[in-house]
């Protein structure tokens, strides 16, 4: 008999029922830190002070209104996010799908108002994950999530991740946008190599193609800047997020230019929930905190901790763990052909840490940004404890038993 429950998801077996910080508890009593973080959304932990209060005040006051009015949080955390980023405005959507989605269609509005309609085809990679719509599944390229869900819709291309060569040379008159993660989060933690989006930036001006970033795992402080594209000093005209960005509350967002957003117009596109007041309270007390003065310095310092860790661990355990990969507090560890990283993330929680897979037989680690040394140092002795396991029951048995 199917569960209450619709099984879409294999599940622990255990429950979780509360946070506080890095840590979280299941109803068996268990408790875990946490280094996937709810898969890059609690990016302040569990249930942290400043959060807390901003949707208690909130919950007392309005939960929610239409947008056919103005709504003071979303001007609020939209002028914030105005001033410390490339964006001249923002839309607030529910999710990344939604954020994606939203991107999606601007990019396509916008050369139909300039009088381009043939432009719709938007550019977008090899192992990329953009969302579960029927949209996002047509520009990700998970064939594997689209099984049964087609048709899908018209107008998407795919080229080689982190090749832009094979991304120049797909650009055609219908192409309308080129959409990419900074760092394929779901594909395996892969980070372009430095040069990939600068190079995205100029296909872009080359040919009035406008670029697309889905940050919606790599934004919100994840990798050490507010958004990952700050590091490769280019600026996106459109910018997809989501996950960290309510630390914890679902809510998405599209960052864009003026030029980029020009067509949306009252009518365009609409969403009912989107920017609510209780979700604003929530981004605007996240984003409060992470562009607090010495917020992301610390997230920097810590990413540097963990990956020198780790890349101990990795060389300790070479028939366990092949590299490790990805930017800032985004860390994934390959397991080797024959370790398969499901093992890896179960040895881990009977180790009483959480961490995620990913594509390419990768093991996540999204930590929240608040993680300490003192986490670190926990997550990396389980893991090596987990890979010295791993690789003892693999290995044939001293002295051959059976001779
Ligand atoms: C998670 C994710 C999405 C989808 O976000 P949802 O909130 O699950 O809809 C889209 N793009 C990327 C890069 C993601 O990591």
């Amino acid at each position: 008999m199917i569960t209450a429950v619709m099984p879409n998801y294999a599940r622990t077996d255990f429950a979780l029922i509360r946070g506080e910080g890095m840590y979280i508890w299941a109803d068996d009593g268990r408790r875990f830190l946490d280094m996937g973080a709810g898969i890059a959304v609690n990016g302040l932990g569990h249930c942290h002070p400043r959060l807390v209060a901003a949707l208690r005040d909130q919950a007392g006051r309005l939960w929610h209104a239409s947008n056919l009015y103005r709504i003071a949080g979303q001007e609020k955390v939209a002028d914030l996010l105005v001033a410390r980023t490339f964006a001249d405005t923002v839309f607030f959507n529910n999710s990344g799908a939604e954020a994606v989605e939203t991107a999606i269609k601007m990019a396509r509005r916008h050369h139909h108002d300039g009088g381009r309609p043939e432009r719709f085809r938007i550019l977008s990679c090899e192992g990329s994950f953009h969302g579960r719509s029927l949209t996002d599944l047509a520009a990700g390229s998970n064939e594997a999530h689209r099984v049964g869900f087609g048709p899908l819709p018209e107008g998407f291309d795919h080229v080689p991740f982190d090749n832009l060569n094979a991304l120049r040379a797909a650009v055609t008159d219908g192409t309308a946008a080129i959409l990419v993660e900074p760092v394929q989060g779901e594909g395996g933690i892969r980070a372009a190599s430095p040069g990939f989006l600068k190079g995205v930036r100029e296909i872009c001006d080359e040919f009035g193609l406008l670029m697309v970033l889905d940050e919606v795992q790599t934004g919100n402080g994840r990798t050490g800047r507010l958004y990952a594209h700050e590091w490769s000093g280019i600026t996106p005209d459109i910018l997809a997020t989501a996950k960290g960005l309510g630390g914890g509350f679902p809510v998405g967002a599209v960052l864009a230019t003026e030029a980029a957003a020009a067509p949306m117009i009252a009518g365009t596109h609409g969403s009912t929930f989107g920017g609510n007041p209780l979700a604003m309270a929530a981004v605007g007390a996240t984003l409060g905190t992470v562009l607090e003065p010495g917020f992301l310095d610390q997230v920097k310092d810590m990413a540097r901790l963990l990956w020198s860790c780790l890349a101990d661990v990795v060389g300790n355990h070479p028939a366990v763990l092949a590299d490790v990969r990805g930017q800032g507090l985004m860390v994934g560890m390959r397991c080797v052909d024959g370790v398969e990283n499901g093992r890896l993330v179960g040895k881990m929680m009977e180790h009483g840490v959480l961490t995620v897979p990913a594509g390419e037989n990768v093991v996540r680690m999204l930590p929240p940004l608040i993680i300490e040394e003192s986490h670190i140092d926990e997550a990396v002795a389980a893991l090596d404890r987990s890979c010295r396991e791993i690789a003892r029951d693999a290995a044939p048995t001293a002295g051959g038993g059976t001779i």
